[in-house]
C-alpha cells in the first residue's frame, strides 16, 4: 500500500478550489485499494495566517463536515486534526535542529514577504513571524511523522515537498539510518487551479472565494454573479480561454458539456446568461453533498467523535515513530 497524505489549512470556509483541487481527487484516490490515505485539518498551519480564534474554530468544523459530505469514509481514511497529534510539534523541533537556516531563507512564502517589504523600503523582516519562516519544517513534520510516500499538492507547494525531502535526508544522514522515507510530490496535471472572484487564485485568505456549501444555493448563485468578466456585451464573441467562468465550468463538466459551453461563449452568449449556466452546472454536483453537509454541521459532537477516533489511529502510527526517534537522538529514558 502507498501512504498518501494531504491537508487543508483551517483559515476559512472551504471553496470550489479546495474541492476541485484537493478534496475531490483525494477522495477518489482514497477509494483505490492500494492507497492508505491520511487526510487532516491543518490547524497549526492556520495560526501562521490567522489570529482570529472564532474563524479558525468555525473553519475546522466546516472543513471536517466538507470532507465527510464529499464522501470521505472515516473507516477507511485516517482523518484527523493536526492539533490533536502532539507528535507533530515534537517532530517539528527535532527537524528544526537539523534544518539549515539557509534552506528556510529560500522558501517562497518567506521570500515573497521579504521582497514585498524591500519594494516598499521597509525592514526586510517587518511583519514576518517566525511561524511563517518555519512553515516548511512544520509541513515536513506533518509528512514525516507518518512516513507518507506521496503528497498530492498544487504547484505552489512543490518547493515545500522538496524541502521535506531535504530535511528528511539530512536527518537520516546525521543519525545514520533511514528513519524517514523520502516523500514524493504528486502533481495532478489534469486538476485545474481555479480562479477566484477577482481573477487571482481562489484562496481562503484572499477573501475571493466561491464557497462550496456555505450559504446554500442562493449564496452560490450570488457569488457566481460577482465573478469578474470583461466588458463584452451579449452578442459579442467571448474568449473562453481567458474567462474565469470557463475554467470554473470545465472543472465540473464533461468534455461534451465544456465544448458546448465554449461554443456558446464564442458565439456571444451574454455574461449574465453564462453565469446562470455555470451556476446550474455546479449546483447539480453540489446540491446532494450540501444536503449531507447541512446535516453534519448541525451535529458537531458526531464530527468530534470521528476526529477523536482519527487522532487515535494517527497517533498509533506517529507515537512509535517519535519513540524511535527520541531513542535515536539521545532522549531515551534513564533506566
Ligand atoms: P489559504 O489561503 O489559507 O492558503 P487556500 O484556500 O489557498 O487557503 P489551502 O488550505 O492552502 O487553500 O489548500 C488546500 C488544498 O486546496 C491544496 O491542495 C490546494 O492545492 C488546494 N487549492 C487551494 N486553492 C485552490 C484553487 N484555487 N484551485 C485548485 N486547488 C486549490
Amino acid at each position: 500500500q502507498t501512504r498518501v497524505l494531504t491537508g487543508i489549512t483551517t483559515t476559512g470556509t472551504p471553496h470550489l478550489g479546495n474541492y476541485v483541487g484537493a478534496i475531490r481527487p483525494a477522495i477518489a484516490a482514497s477509494r483505490r485499494p492500494e492507497v492508505d490515505a491520511f487526510f487532516f485539518m491543518a490547524d497549526y498551519h492556520a495560526l501562521i495566517k490567522s489570529d482570529d480564534p472564532a474563524r479558525i474554530e468555525r473553519s475546522r468544523l466546516e472543513i471536517a463536515a466538507t470532507w465527510l459530505a464529499a464522501g470521505l469514509d472515516p473507516a477507511k481514511v485516517t482523518f484527523y486534526r493536526q492539533s490533536d497529534i502532539p507528535e507533530i510539534p515534537e517532530l517539528t523541533w527535532f527537524l528544526t535542529c537539523v534544518t539549515a537556516k539557509g534552506l528556510l531563507n529560500r522558501a517562497h512564502a518567506y521570500k515573497a514577504a521579504v521582497d514585498k517589504n524591500a519594494e516598499i523600503g521597509e525592514d526586510p523582516d517587518a511583519g514576518v513571524t517566525a511561524g511563517l519562516y518555519m512553515y516548511p519544517v512544520l509541513m515536513a513534520a506533518d509528512i514525516l511523522a507518518f512516513n507518507a510516500q506521496q503528497v498530492p499538492v498544487g504547484r505552489d507547494q512543490i518547493q515545500h515537498i522538496e524541502m521535506a525531502r531535504d530535511i528528511a535526508q539530512r536527518f537520516n544522514h546525521i543519525y545514520g539510518r533511514e528513519f524517514f522515507a523520502l516523500p514524493e510530490v504528486v502533481i495532478e496535471e489534469q486538476v485545474a487551479t481555479l480562479p477566484g472572484l477577482d481573477g487571482r487564485k481562489m484562496s481562503k485568505s484572499y477573501d475571493n472565494t466561491v464557497p462550496l456549501f456555505a450559504g446554500g444555493a442562493k449564496h452560490l448563485r450570488e457569488a457566481i454573479l460577482r465573478i469578474v468578466t470583461d466588458s463584452r456585451l451579449p452578442g459579442e464573441p467571448k474568449d473562453p480561454d481567458s474567462a474565469s467562468l470557463f475554467t470554473l465550468f470545465r472543472a465540473f463538466a464533461t468534455e461534451a458539456e465544456s465544448s458546448a459551453f465554449r461554443r456558446a461563449l464564442e458565439e456571444g452568449i451574454g455574461w449574465g446568461e453564462a453565469k446562470q449556466v455555470l451556476f446550474e452546472r455546479i449546483e447539480a454536483d453540489v446540491a446532494p453533498m450540501r444536503e449531507h453537509y447541512e446535516k453534519l454541521i448541525a451535529h458537531p459532537a458526531a464530527i468530534e467523535e470521528i476526529l477523536q477516533e482519527g487522532a487515535r489511529k494517527a497517533r498509533a502510527v506517529a507515537g512509535p515513530k517519535i519513540a524511535e526517534l527520541r531513542d535515536a537522538i539521545g532522549l531515551r529514558a534513564m533506566s
